[in-house]
């Protein structure tokens, strides 16, 4: 990993008592005596927890703490929210969203030690353990357990340094505060006043703070940067310990409970995004214009699942990475559910089949990335790891595969009817207009919605609100190609300038090559010469010998798409501005102050990358309509940020629009 990106892992021993303590800190991790009893004393009861949670107003309540550590905390609350949650609560908050930081996390072997002291915490310990990242790589790591109901948002790296990337909504994010960390005389570097602000500058009015220490540093802090502080009883033997308050003087939040959210779409991206929006609690009606789900750029058979790195490890690649691991955990997740997800966690090559690709993996490989993301493998490894004689070194993803995205599609389609959800065929929507302060979806009949989702793929900026997005359509023919005895040995997913996938046994004797990419082609017929060009790419990566012959003869069978994509790679994916607005503003307006049109959101331009960059992207939405905490650094929602192209135009004072 290059530097600014690798993240030590905790360095730790466990004392006499087996209590974990942190080397560098010479602090425990927590107390010897009742770790649960202190951690449910100081920060549950101390932030009025779980009573707060029976008085919340919105769906999610959020906490955040300082220093992750064995998740004790975590697993505390997620346990009390449990308890709370089965006594049967209509109203008050339905989902955690607990924040953590943390700069040395534990190994998945340590957290099991340290959690084998809390037996009565085993069934949630467990879950932890089974998604805790184990490459640790700087930022969020988005982790989801209970159907969505508790969502760990992990944020790796130094808190000081990590924590003013945070996006903040405009009323805070956060509810409650634990303020853990080893003590203030061991860690100086941790509590410093920037942290203070920064919480404050987090916090929803009426927010709550709770730590074990009452140093005057910490309780001169908090009071510094606005807090409301007291003293109160600690745990224990401690004499006192501190809380503190946002007064509630912020701007409240936006208005949440109008539920129904309607989107407009039948790809992945609008059935990812359905199926997130109806786990944080809302209603979602989903209008498809087609007959059944994925019939557009979803509809192929296999698409690959990897992340795009590149040669500079930029933001791109910070977000592809990160939506690489976020979807790795989804799938995981949805195919635990059901069968009907095809789908292979099967690796992928990608050939240094040129000079142009060799020169691109080297530099990439140059980054230091973990070899559970990306290594190089020489021709005989790679013959070895694809089963079929490849002549080129290669870039190997392990953790990579290929899914069907229609499967995802229809299994969440099935499961939102099932759960109470609208999902309507047919139904194409030609009009959006504004209404009384909902937005009127205009099709064969007409609905009304306060929060609507573009999620439309190529189609996404053909209403008039949205016609200034700068998507463009890029055609893609795949060919498919019947299994021979010789291709049946391929193991993976094999990249090129095209690609490859293995046969998929139970579902279709057939391999998917491609894909072609033309912008100015409208053709939804297959042609020829596109298969042609597929199996040419092929032939130039592969050697003669590991043709099938039959395949020269055999591509008339295929499928054309059309891919969503913007100039600079990344997808669309939040609010969309008011144009009319941005016309009259200073050249000096920031991104984030762009104006939007109120409850009206897009995801598209994911390109060909929606199986990888889709759960991210869905989440990052999710996080806008419900106005909880987003899953990305502010710079990666600027660089996915609609309204990016007109700002860049108002910035270099250029005409706003073509
Ligand atoms: N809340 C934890 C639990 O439930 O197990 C215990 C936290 S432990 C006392 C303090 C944690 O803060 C350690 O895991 C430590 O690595 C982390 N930490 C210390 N300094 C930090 C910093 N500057 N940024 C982020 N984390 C830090």
């Amino acid at each position: 990993m290059s530097s600014d990106q690798q993240i030590h892992s905790a360095n730790l021993h466990f004392n006499a008592h087996g209590t974990p303590v942190a080397e560098d800190f010479d602090d425990v991790y927590f107390s010897n005596d009742d770790g649960l009893a202190e951690s449910q004393y100081v920060f549950l009861a101390a932030n009025k927890l779980p009573s707060r949670w029976r008085a919340h107003s919105c769906n999610s309540f959020t906490i955040a703490e300082t220093g992750f550590g064995t998740g004790l905390n975590f697993l505390a609350s997620w346990q009390a929210f449990d308890d709370y949650l089965s006594q049967g609560s209509a109203n008050g908050a339905q989902q955690l969203h607990f924040i953590s930081f943390e700069k040395f996390p534990l190994t998945t072997t340590d957290l099991a030690a340290a959690h084998a002291h809390f037996p009565n915490l085993t069934r949630y310990a467990r879950q932890l353990q089974r998604q805790f990242p184990t490459e640790f790589r700087r930022g969020c790591h988005r982790l989801t357990f209970a159907e969505g109901r508790v969502v760990l948002d992990l944020w790796l790296g130094d808190i000081n340094e990590v924590m003013p990337t945070l996006p903040n909504n405009t009323g805070g994010i956060v509810d409650a505060w634990f303020l853990d960390g080893f003590a203030p005389s061991k860690n100086p570097q941790m509590w410093q006043q920037s942290l203070f602000d920064q919480m404050f500058r987090l916090s929803r009015a009426g927010a709550s703070v709770a730590t074990f220490t009452a140093a005057g540093l910490v309780r001169r802090g908090l009071a510094q940067a606005g807090f409301t502080v007291a003293k109160q009883p600690g745990y224990g033997n401690k004499r006192d310990m501190t809380i503190a308050n946002r007064e509630p003087n912020r701007v409240s939040r936006p208005d949440t409970t109008d539920q129904t959210v309607a989107i407009i779409g039948g790809g992945l991206a609008a059935c990812l995004t359905a199926w997130k929006l109806a786990n944080a609690g809302k209603q979602v009606v989903l209008l498809c214009a087609d007959q059944q789900l994925a019939l557009a750029a979803s509809g192929n058979r296999q698409g690959a699942l990897y992340p795009l790195l590149t040669p500079n490890p930029g933001e791109l690649s910070q977000f592809y990475w990160q939506a690489f691991d976020l979807a790795c955990n989804d799938y995981q997740q949805l195919t635990a559910k059901t069968d009907r997800i095809r789908h292979q966690w099967c690796g992928l090559l990608h050939l240094n089949s040129n000079e142009e690709l060799s020169r691109k993996h080297s530099a990439i490989a140059s980054h230091n990335y973990p070899s559970t993301l990306i290594q190089l493998v020489d021709a005989n490894r790679a013959s070895e790891l694809a089963g079929i004689d490849i002549p080129h070194s290669a870039a190997y993803y392990p953790n990579a595969g290929w899914f069907c995205p229609g499967d995802i599609c229809r299994f969440i389609g099935d499961w939102l009817i099932d759960n109470g959800h609208d999902v309507r065929f047919d139904w194409r929507v030609d009009d959006i207009s504004r209404d009384n302060g909902y937005w009127q979806l205009q099709g064969k009949q007409s609905i009304k919605a306060k929060q609507v989702v573009i999620a439309a793929g190529i189609d996404s900026n053909g209403f008039d609100v949205s016609r200034h997005l700068p998507i463009s359509s890029v055609r893609g023919q795949v060919s498919h190609v019947p299994v021979t005895e010789q291709s049946s040995r391929l193991k993976t997913v094999i990249c090129h300038t095209g690609y490859l996938t293995p046969s998929d046994h139970d579902a279709w004797d057939g391999h998917c090559m491609g894909a072609t990419f033309s912008r100015d082609n409208n053709s939804t017929e297959l042609l020829d010469e596109d298969h042609q060009i597929n199996l040419e790419r092929l032939q130039q990566a592969l050697p003669e010998s590991a043709l099938p012959q039959d395949w020269k003869n055999s591509a008339t069978d295929g499928r054309v798409g059309f891919r969503a994509v913007l100039r600079d790679h990344f997808p669309v994916v939040g609010p969309i501005p008011d144009w009319s607005s941005v016309t009259k503003l200073p050249q000096t307006t920031q991104l984030s102050e762009l104006p939007h049109q109120a409850g009206l959101y897009v995801i598209s331009g994911l390109g060909a990358r929606g199986i990888c960059s889709g759960p991210l992207a869905a989440d990052i939405i999710t996080s806008y309509i419900c106005d909880t905490a987003h899953p990305t650094s502010q710079a990666l929602l600027d660089a996915v940020n609609p309204g990016r192209f007109v700002w860049r135009r108002l910035k270099k004072n250029r005409p706003l629009f073509d």
